[in-house]
């Protein structure tokens, strides 16, 4: 019984050691990475399927580390979320949007989680970066965690919202707040998650749910963008349901700035 119990205990330690410093190095990659400047923000755009116009587009993080990986946000922003580490990630990012900002067409959107709301710090780095220009940038809210301290999120996107261009609730249908966010919140923006677009033109009973969440947006006056746009028949069943705001690789990929600039000058408007 002894000899069970010494080797379960060392299994654990084994465990406990291997889980540990795995934590551990993850977060010294990202830290190093922050230090060398490795996250990037590439840039998808979002089209007005009726004057194939880019009306905005969204940053979406890359770590394109120094041995040339490109790692995609899947891997690390979980991690980064969950450790605290997105905060100083955002921030390195919205630098570099601001700078880049006087190249970009229409509004950028950032994504941001509660934790960012619920620290005062999107309002914090607005008014210290008073220039016309934040006024176009954008935050995407996902539901994909919780809001857990309610009355400082609320407080803060009420102190954000009139130095930028407003937020948006991202995955809109897929996660914790849904329709009570938006009205408790304030936000007017959704973002239709791919999962429902995924469904047109297909047997999928969650299409019944697309067509729900489109009504709902109508008739709340949401602005409404899709996401994860591919196919032909997608653009013609969302512009016949009215939802204009399209983003998706039917158009174009996320793209680093020197690509989107391409883009920009390529498309016929
Ligand atoms: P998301 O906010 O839902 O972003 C949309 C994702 O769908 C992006 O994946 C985009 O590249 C992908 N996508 C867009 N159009 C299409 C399409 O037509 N087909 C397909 N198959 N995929 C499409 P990505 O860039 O890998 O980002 C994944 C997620 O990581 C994002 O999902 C977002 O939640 C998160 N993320 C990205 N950047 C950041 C960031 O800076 N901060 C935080 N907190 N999260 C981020
Ligand atoms: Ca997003
Ligand atoms: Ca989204
Ligand atoms: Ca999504």
């Amino acid at each position: 019984l002894l000899i069970m119990a010494l080797l379960l205990s060392s299994i654990a330690v084994i465990f406990y050691w291997n889980w540990f410093s795995a934590r551990v190095s993850t977060d010294t990659l990202i830290q190093n990475g922050l230090k060398r400047k490795e996250f990037v923000p590439y840039y998808q755009v979002v089209i007005d399927c009726r004057t194939g116009q880019v009306v905005g587009q969204e940053m979406l993080v890359r770590w394109r580390r120094l041995d040339g990986v490109l790692v995609h946000p899947n891997q690390f922003i979980p991690y980064a979320e969950d450790s605290g580490l997105i905060l100083p990630i955002t921030e390195h990012l919205l630098e570099q949007v601001y700078l880049d900002l006087p190249q970009l067409k229409g509004w950028v959107s950032v994504n941001i989680i509660a934790q960012h709301l619920e620290a005062g710090l999107l309002s914090k780095w607005l008014l210290s970066h008073q220039d016309v220009r934040v006024k176009r940038i954008s935050f995407e809210l996902t539901e994909r965690k919780p809001i857990t301290e309610f009355e400082l999120a609320l407080a803060e996107i009420s102190a954000a919202s009139p130095l930028c261009h407003g937020f948006k609730l991202d995955d809109f249908g897929t996660g914790f707040g849904g329709f009570s966010y938006l009205h408790q919140l304030g936000i007017n923006s959704i973002k239709i998650d791919k999962m429902f677009i995924d469904t047109i033109g297909t047997e999928d009973l969650k299409g019944a749910v697309l067509d729900a969440i489109i009504a709902f947006g109508h008739e709340s006056n949401m602005d409404m963008v899709a996401e994860g746009v591919e196919t032909q028949v997608q653009v013609d069943y969302l512009a016949a349901k009215g939802v204009y705001l399209h983003q998706g690789y039917f158009y174009a990929e996320p793209l680093p700035l020197d690509k989107l600039i391409h883009f920009y000058n390529n498309s016929p408007h």
